[in-house]
């Protein structure tokens, strides 16, 4: 996996993500700070969600396996019979 690295935007140098104060599961501020002695910039950077490449297996599919799993043996069955119905009448 990848670590996101920030970039110094006053000398280029590679800067440490200090602090990230998660304002919304989709925008956080990164505080960070130069690694380069004789700079030494500390700087807030947003990082936001842009978009979807692949999606979340808890979405779509993933969500009725995660409903099914969470069912008991006898409303798994009950399930099981009202699916095998609905398929039957198509
Ligand atoms: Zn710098």
């Amino acid at each position: 996996m990848r670590i996101m690295k920030m970039t110094c935007p006053a000398c280029l140098a590679e800067a440490k993500i200090r602090k990230t104060n998660r304002k919304h599961p989709q925008l956080a501020d990164m505080y960070c700070h130069c690694t380069n002695m004789e700079c030494g910039l500390s700087f807030v950077m947003n990082v936001s969600f842009s978009h979807t490449i692949s999606p979340s297996a808890l979405t779509g599919q993933g969500r009725i396996k995660e409903l099914i799993d969470a069912l008991g043996e006898n409303d798994r069955k009950k399930a099981l019979a009202l699916l095998l119905e609905a398929e039957e009448k198509r």
